[in-house]
């Protein structure tokens, strides 16, 4: 990382002190002190067989210092053709630029001189065919065979992969796009997506509220749409629409419960596309367009969460957003807590608490293994990849602090100022002492005795998770620790166990408890009776093929080899080769897999497979 624009700027920083404090962000170049982006309009095509977007972003600028002369933005991988100044009324004008060496974490600065503040830049670029934030696709690798398919992921830093602009949450612009594909495809994105559009081949966009630049998406594929409420639609492979369509039925009721909770839901429409399997993660909330993973479908809508998740953060996120990915616990836990709130008004307080003690049982099971400056809610991430920033403490341990402030002030009194909060920072990008200097006077001192800063200083700043932490009770789960307790003892065979009637988490309990490992012998029983090897539910086999591997249970492998070739969903595949790749047998097995299945993987995926398959673990 250069420090030399830093080190120009540094009078300003003197001169702009509170600004310079609040925009800093370790995982850009950009000198956002100086200058920040407030508008971008895209022109590019989209070529499936270069595998590359190529053509022109131009930037609308604010100049806060009159005196710079650098724009310095960010890029990974992109091929730089040509940089033109617009000035007002004037020609355009050809400037110089240079671009850095490439940063394994930040990738390139891209540094423009210019010779007076321009109104706006022009850069003419491509994108590479390996761009981080870009999965191209064959037409093998889609759902129907017949056409490619395309999509992004920019969160955290890798828009700038496929646009060169100032790659950081805390900058905010709005932008329109104008995309030329291949006819009979549908180009799709973080905007205004018009549900009767033709596919013409020729796609315009706008996205007219202030965004991040971790909120870019595009999509381009043979994507079918089904309309699931007044302003709710579903888009996905012509093969999954209809069930996508059925899974996420829920969606008009999740925003009007959302809206009545924290106030109205200002991106108009909120539609959810349905990605190929490779799809690394289970969902994106890109504004007006969720991406989601296609292995949420399961036909009972009990993996919806991932919908009120993704609804959530067009609250905590895209409204109000981490100013740096150290503080990615305003994303990520406030989304959890809401997430929460939804499932349970909109499917019980039951289905709410099964899917918080699931979640809690996790973290507690990481804190051996997480080294303790991670289990912070603000770890120190400045050097490290921004990537890494989402750990289960941002989520899990985020919301659990919401739950105590909501358990220590009263759901009314906790509502009533999360709504605040919301409406106070709408379109801004924070940090956590600014969240912490809005709390105090709007809440711990508003209902003084109930908790004190310290406390939720101690929740934020120690790690572990605090003896004020309280859980919730589930009947259900009462029951099937006990019928676990009765199989495992041997006092119940496995065909008697009353799962029947299991939902997916109440499964996800069941096999979470399961001692590691067992013997083979046991998951033969158990398979028997239940048929887990080859369950369609992803979640379900997820948590059956690792107990699998850990009692090196050889029947599963054929489909546990199968799931691992269809699923690109890092959460799902990769704990499995983690796990294969601590015995000799195993990595070799998981090596193969991969030799075959890697085509299919997102490049996110790719990367965290190869670090597993890299380090052999000891047992
Ligand atoms: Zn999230």
């Amino acid at each position: 990382m250069s420090i030399l624009p830093r080190l120009l700027v540094l009078p300003l920083l003197l001169l702009a002190a509170d600004a310079a404090a609040a925009t800093t962000d370790p995982h850009s170049y950009a000198n956002t002190e100086a200058v920040t982006v407030r508008s971008l309009a895209l022109d590019l095509d989209v070529d499936f067989d270069k595998r590359e977007l190529a053509g022109t972003a131009e930037l609308s600028l604010d100049w806060h210092d009159p005196a710079a002369r650098t724009l310095v933005l960010d890029t990974r991988d992109l091929t730089i053709e040509g940089v033109e100044a617009q000035v007002a009324g004037g020609p355009a004008r050809v400037l110089g630029f240079a671009l850095d060496q490439r940063d394994p974490i930040l990738g390139s600065a891209l540094r423009i001189r210019l010779d007076q503040p321009a109104a706006s830049v022009r850069i003419r670029y491509r994108s590479a065919p390996g761009a981080s934030g870009l999965q191209w696709m064959t037409p093998a690798q889609t759902a129907g065979k017949q056409q490619p398919f395309m999509f992004s992921q920019s969160e955290s830093i890798h828009a700038r992969s496929w646009v060169p602009l100032q790659d950081t949450p805390s900058v905010r612009f709005t932008y329109t796009a104008h995309v030329r594909a291949p006819k009979a495809l549908r180009v799709v994105m973080s905007a205004d997506n018009d549900v009767k559009h033709a596919l013409d081949g020729d796609f315009r966009f706008t996205m007219d509220k202030p965004i991040p630049s971790y909120l870019l998406a595009i999509a381009v594929g043979d994507i079918a749409v089904r309309e699931t409420g007044p302003r709710s639609a579903v888009y996905a492979e012509p093969s999954v629409v209809e069930s996508a369509a059925t899974e996420f039925a829920d969606t008009e009721k999740m925003i009007e419960t959302t809206e009545k909770l924290y106030g109205p839901y200002r991106w108009g429409r909120y539609d959810i596309l349905v990605l190929p399997p490779s799809f690394p993660f289970g969902g994106m909330e890109n504004p007006r367009l969720t991406f989601a993973t296609p292995t949420v479908l399961v036909g009972d809508k009990s993996l919806v969460s991932l919908v009120a998740h993704e609804l959530a953060h067009s609250w905590s996120g895209n409204l109000v957003t981490n100013a740096a990915w150290k503080h990615m616990w305003l994303n990520e836990g406030f989304t959890t807590y809401v997430e929460n709130r939804i499932v349970e008004a909109v499917y019980g307080k039951a289905q709410a608490d099964e899917e918080f003690i699931l979640a809690a049982d996790e973290l507690r099971g990481e804190l051996a293994e997480t080294p303790k400056p991670d289990q912070r809610l603000v770890p120190d991430f400045d050097t490290r990849d921004a990537d890494d920033a989402g750990s289960d403490f941002a989520y899990t341990k985020g919301a659990w602090l919401l739950r105590t402030l909501e358990a220590k002030f009263g759901r009314e009194a906790f509502d009533a100022y999360l709504r605040g909060y919301f409406d106070h920072f709408a379109f801004q990008s924070i940090t956590t002492a600014q969240m912490l200097d809005y709390l105090e006077p709007n809440l711990l001192q508003k209902y003084p005795g109930k908790m004190s800063l310290a406390e939720v200083r101690a929740w934020i700043e120690q790690p572990g998770i605090p003896a004020d932490a309280g859980v919730p009770t589930s009947e259900r789960f009462v029951s099937i620790e006990k019928q676990r307790g009765e199989w495992l003892a041997g006092t119940r065979k496995a065909a008697e166990l009353d799962a029947k009637g299991w939902n997916t988490q109440e499964w996800m309990y069941f096999l979470d408890g399961l001692p590691k490992p067992l013997k083979a012998a046991q998951l033969a029983e158990f398979d028997a009776a239940w048929h887990l090897t080859g369950a369609a539910n992803a979640e379900i086999a997820r948590r059956w093929y690792l107990a699998a591997i850990r009692a090196d249970y050889r029947p599963a492998r054929e489909q546990m080899a199968a799931y691992m070739s269809r699923i690109g969903r890092r959460y799902l595949v990769l704990p499995l080769y983690e796990e294969l790749a601590r015995t000799p047998d195993g990595l070799a097995f998981a090596r193969g897999v991969y030799a075959k299945a890697k085509p299919g993987y997102h490049p996110l995926t790719q990367a965290g497979i190869e670090k597993a398959l890299a380090k052999k673990k000891k047992r």
